[in-house]
């Protein structure tokens, strides 16, 4: 194997891959190296070791508009086997006392399940959902497609439009204050916050006030992978190797290279040294990779505060109970509402919007809220992810990272805690009583084992609280994606955008990589300054 290459990225996850792949198209000679032995981090399935054919997406499940992103059909994943189903009956609340809570793709028909709740309410997110298109298709798109602008620069130009104005001061507020102020129903509140808020941002954290007007007027919805998530994997790896890269599996980097005051490559765990000759991109987070692969001279003390201070998600860790079963749950409200049988993304155990606290106060203590969960059955829509006739199911809830102060206590107390889970799920489906063939579950200290770039168990790698976000993350200094040495680039969720799988840190990344290089590509967006100025 050649070892001297243009670049070499670190870790194989989606946004590693998908910055290789642009890269590789650029025709740049890139390498990624992979601790596990297989590529996409958390694109993840599973057999059941103990029952072929039964497969289960331990990591991400529900991706939200894989098909519009702009790396989807730039790097021609469908061509490469990546397929998507986006069931209409996107996302359903079940409470306890019977009623559905109903998140339709047609934004028609959520509006009206919002009004069986509360009439104002839907007229409410009527009008957020019509004020904020604009917003999202304009703005809010672009911006998460784009290397950030500085504070400053961003606020002058979105000053000067109305619909910029308009976003800023709907920020301003926080996702709790903004429900609490715009919607009245206890339920609705919840859901909005669920739906919208609960796994991508910190809902007491200002800044963050148009993150559910935003979410209301997307036309992203929850998507799955047919095959399971793994196959998404599968075809970014395709199209990394059609564009000449290579990923090498089972090689930990041990030190980043550098000479001369630039990155010039790593050297891996088994003391192999591979060249880079012009940048290594990091997909990992900062402790990774500014402290446990820089050696210490090379980190100013100013970095190394940053990277110290950096912020993972109290609220991210998240404990999974997964089953085999004979037959899908049939959900008792399915009695009234047919519909539910098609349900993709089904909440439980939530019916006031102030369990937020709650969960919020559970976390900091280490200790188990009453239980809130989702999750879905993937064979209701793709049957080849079990045996002919054949189930999967699986539930998520979010859970403490160190319970009871040590992350290892997970160890004895996670089967006790699967079953106390499946028994929610059994009161609003009697019938898993009888159907289960077999179950397993994950904690949050499994997911950092499996995946130890998320730290915490945080699967977002990295808060967006304490100024984390934008142009400030990581943090200041290092959000364009370049790290403070020549050479060394960030291109992972712990960057612009975040966490999730969105492939923008690493669409972003090789914007700014291919550009210092001098490198033009006809799929580049317009820059954002420009865009923005233009509104
Ligand atoms: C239980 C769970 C459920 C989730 N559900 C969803 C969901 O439904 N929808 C969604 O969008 N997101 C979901 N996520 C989050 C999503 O998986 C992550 O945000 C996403 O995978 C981050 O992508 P990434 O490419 O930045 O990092 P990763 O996917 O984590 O990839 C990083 C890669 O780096 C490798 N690596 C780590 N350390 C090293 C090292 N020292 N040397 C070499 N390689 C290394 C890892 O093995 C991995 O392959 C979930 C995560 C978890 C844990």
């Amino acid at each position: 194997m050649n070892n001297a290459y243009d670049g070499i990225i670190l870790g194989a996850g989606h946004n590693g891959l998908i910055l290789q792949a642009y890269l590789g198209r650029a025709g740049l000679k890139v390498l990624s190296l992979e601790r596990k032995g297989v590529a996409g981090g958390g694109l993840s399935t599973l057999e059941d070791p103990r029952y072929p054919g039964f497969l289960h997406n331990t990591h991400a499940f529900f991706q939200r508009a894989i098909t519009m992103m702009p790396w989807y059909a730039d790097l021609e994943l469908a061509r490469h086997g990546a397929d998507f189903i986006e069931p209409e009956l996107n996302v359903v609340l079940l409470t306890g006392d019977g009623r559905a809570l109903e998140w339709w793709t047609d934004v028609a028909r959520t509006i009206a399940s919002f009004r069986e709740f509360s009439p104002r309410d839907a007229d409410t997110l009527r009008r957020w959902h019509d004020e904020f298109v604009p917003i999202v298709r304009d703005i809010l798109t672009w911006e998460s497609r784009s290397p950030p602008l500085p504070p400053d620069e961003r606020r002058r130009l979105l000053e000067r439009s109305a619909a910029g104005r308009r976003l800023l001061a709907v920020s301003e507020l926080s996702p709790l204050e903004f429900v609490h102020q715009e919607f009245e129903h206890p339920t609705v509140q919840a859901g909005l916050l669920f739906f919208n808020g609960l796994r991508e941002v910190d809902l007491r954290a200002g800044g963050f006030g148009h993150h559910i007007a935003a979410l209301l007027a997307s036309p992203a919805k929850a998507q799955m992978s047919r095959g399971g998530t793994a196959a998404l994997a599968r075809a970014l790896e395709e199209t990394v190797r059609a564009s000449g890269g290579e990923i090498r599996l089972f090689t930990e980097p041990k030190r980043i290279m550098v000479e001369h005051g630039r990155a010039v490559g790593v050297e891996t765990g088994a003391g192999e040294v591979i060249r880079a000759r012009r940048f290594v991109a990091s997909s990992l987070n900062p402790h990774q990779t500014f402290l446990d692969l820089l050696d210490p001279s090379l980190v100013p003390r100013e970095v190394r505060d940053r990277v110290e201070s950096f912020e993972y998600n109290l609220l991210a860790p998240l404990f999974a109970l997964n089953l085999n079963l004979r037959e899908p749950p049939i959900y008792t409200a399915a009695a009234e509402r047919p519909e539910l049988a098609q349900a993709f993304m089904v909440i439980m155990g939530l019916d006031h919007v102030d369990q937020f606290h709650d969960i919020i106060r559970h976390h900091a203590a280490g200790t188990i809220p009453p239980t809130v969960m989702w999750g879905a059955c993937p064979t209701l829509f793709d049957p080849t992810q079990a045996p002919a006739g054949r189930h999967t199911a699986f539930m998520w809830e979010k859970l403490p990272h160190r319970l009871y102060g040590d992350a290892a206590n997970w160890d004895g107390a996670r089967d006790a805690h699967g079953r106390e889970m499946l028994a929610v799920w059994e009161r609003h489906a009697p019938n898993l009583a009888d159907a289960v063939i077999d179950s397993f579950t994950r904690s949050p200290l499994d997911t950092e084992r499996s995946l130890p770039n998320m730290r915490e168990g945080d699967l977002l790698v990295g808060a967006f609280t304490g100024g984390q976000v934008g142009y400030h993350r990581p943090f200041p200094g290092a959000g364009t994606y370049r790290a403070h040495l020549p050479g060394l680039y960030l291109c992972g969720s712990s960057s612009h955008p975040g966490g999730n799988i969105t492939g923008l840190p690493g669409y972003n990344a090789a914007q700014v990589i291919l550009a210092d290089l001098g490198i033009e590509a006809d799929w580049m967006p317009q820059p954002i300054a420009a865009r923005l100025a233009a509104l």
